[in-house]
């Protein structure tokens, strides 16, 4: 499954398990970079990218822990 988002800066994630909320900025890589972003609170992966444009997330609210 391909996720599309708009590059540049200034994006928002949050996390539909347990609601946090990331501040999303890509970054452009001179080299492509397969990875994935796994929820700080919950787990849950938010994001997988395999790309030259890498999103970096920093967790501005965190949600409810789920059991
Ligand atoms: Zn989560």
């Amino acid at each position: 499954m391909v996720k599309t988002w708009t590059s540049g800066d200034g994006d928002d994630e949050t996390c539909e398990k347990c609601g946090s909320i990331y501040s999303v900025i890509i970054h452009r890589l001179p080299a492509r970079d397969s990875d994935s972003f796994t929820c700080e609170i919950c787990g849950e992966i938010l994001r997988k990218w395999n790309d030259t444009r890498v999103p970096s997330f920093t967790l501005k609210m965190a949600g409810e822990k789920l059991p």
